[in-house]
């Protein structure tokens, strides 16, 4: 199966050198040139682990052995063998994604991709080591090292912001173990990190260097395509509760940041699980709500601070996918991602508006709504849910509001409330003074909700990178490594 570049179906490759290149050569992302036959009803039969290696044999067919990477991926590392449970809350039902080992959505993704760029490297016979980069902003830092730690023929380097992280994203980082990781704080802000990140692939092109250059973002197909399975999961376990009939849709509302998260809803559904409306929940950050409802996306706007900063973004990346599957059209796409670089800004065709609208319905919610849910699900339903979660809860019941749609929705949740203890104390009418071990402790007193065990445990644990430099030395850095 060939993919292409979102921007040129020129550009093409393997499906095994797409999860290798990452990125196109002209900047586009790897798309495949169909979408395969899929058995999906089959697929709804198996564990989570027999899902997930179905889905990403379809979408990854030269990839071999993907039970054993599907196996060294999961096995042991998630609090339930289901990986992601599906729960009931009130009328409506949560996808829980945060019950992998750093207690982020990303574990699903990032737990696989280093086995699926190992195997990759393999087959395309190369030798030289991988150098994983990353800029983070918090839960991706964390997530893509316990992913990639002792993975052999990998390195990782991950920059954060010093002082731009949470105390218990910093504790989660610091304190790594492993023979092939590194963690550096950077004088600046999150953009500093990742305009530095950008700027070490651009100067090491075409370079000869002892290790290859490759990224652990959403814009890698093979950090995409493992996200698909969690929609099958939860849709059987639908079926499974009685919930639903075989064929019956089901709605999903997804916090949503750069895309990643919904795009595998959409394409769960190309591969032909009955999935009904997915409603997109951004935060004050609102440019998807704005795109989805009117079809123009504009970023020339302040980016905002809020409660829930994975979704702190002006730019997802991964609409451009969307773009592609529902136009196929690459010159069109090429155009629209030229216009949001030089002016910021673009306006799809009404066609393509009209095609994202039968699919996507838009909300968003502002940190003081978010507050106001959290506490209301809390102390109706007993649910605690981050801020993020929040949002996705907001989205789901303006869709309900305006279209009267009794469809069965599950709400995907992307973060554990105790990564974001003083926003959820505070929601539920908590104290919020202390540090923000303090606050897990207190909201867990209060509450009783178990704090994850990879949370608990990180108090007291040695800090083993303590490195900080100026942004001008990320370079120096990295070659020093
Ligand atoms: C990354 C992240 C998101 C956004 O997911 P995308 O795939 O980028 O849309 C939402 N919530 C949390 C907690 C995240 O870490």
């Amino acid at each position: 199966m060939l993919y292409h570049s979102t921007r040129n179906k020129e550009f093409y490759v393997d499906s095994a050198e797409a999860v290798l290149e990452g990125l196109a050569p002209d900047g586009g992302l790897y798309m495949p040139r169909e979408l395969p036959a899929f058995d999906w009803k089959k697929c709804l039969t198996g564990t989570s682990q027999q899902m997930s290696s179905m889905i990403l044999s379809a979408l990854l067919p030269d990839i071999s052995d993907m039970d054993d990477l599907v196996a060294k991926a999961y096995t042991g590392k998630f609090e339930t063998e289901a990986l992601t449970p599906t729960v009931p809350v009130g009328e409506n039902f949560v996808l829980e994604l945060f019950r992998g080992p750093t207690s982020a959505f990303k574990d699903v993704a990032l737990s696989m991709l280093p086995q699926l760029l190992t195997a990759a490297k393999s087959l395309k016979n190369e030798k030289k080591d991988i150098l994983i980069l990353t800029a983070t902003s918090g839960d991706t830092g964390k997530a893509a090292l316990v992913g990639f730690q002792d993975v052999p023929g990998v390195r990782i380097c991950v920059f954060y912001p010093d002082g731009g992280v949470s105390q218990v994203q910093r504790a989660q980082m610091v304190t790594q173990e492993g023979s092939n990781v590194a963690v550096c704080a950077v004088k600046g802000n999150f953009d500093d990190a990742q305009t530095g990140v950008k700027q070490i692939f651009t100067q090491c092109q075409g370079k000869e260097l002892p290790f290859s250059l490759s990224s652990a973002n959403s814009i890698n197909i093979g950090r995409l395509a493992p996200q698909v399975m969690y929609y099958f999961r939860s849709y059987r376990d639908l079926l499974d509760a009685g919930k639903i009939k075989l064929g019956d849709r089901v709605n999903f509302s997804v916090p949503t940041g750069n895309f990643g998260d919904i795009l595998a809803g959409y394409l769960a559904k190309r591969l032909g699980l009955p999935v009904g409306t997915l409603i997109c929940a951004s935060n004050a950050n609102n440019v998807l709500t704005d795109f989805i409802r009117t079809g123009t996306y504009d970023r020339r706007r302040p980016l905002l601070k809020t409660t829930s900063p994975s979704m702190d973004i002006l730019v997802s990346s991964n609409l451009e996918r969307l773009l592609y599957l529902l136009s196929g059209d690459t010159a069109l796409v090429a155009d629209l991602m030229e216009k949001l670089r030089q002016d910021g800004a673009y306006t799809v065709p009404d066609s393509l508006k009209e095609a994202i609208q039968k699919e996507f319905w838009a909300g968003c919610c502002d940190d003081a709504r978010a507050a106001k849910v959290m506490g209301r699900v809390y102390k109706e339903q007993g649910y605690l849910c981050d801020p993020h979660t929040a949002a996705g809860f907001a989205a789901a019941e303006d869709y309900a509001a305006a279209t009267g749609d009794q469809t069965p929705l599950v709400i995907l949740s992307t973060a554990s409330p105790y990564k974001f203890p003083a926003a959820v104390l505070s929601a539920i009418g908590g104290d919020t003074s202390g540090d923000e071990f303090q606050q897990m402790d207190r909201l867990h007193e209060i509450t009783g909700v178990p704090i994850p065990t990879p949370l608990a445990t990180l108090r007291g644990k040695q800090e083993r990178h303590t490195d900080v430099i100026e942004k001008e030395k990320m370079l120096d850095y990295v070659m020093s490594l």
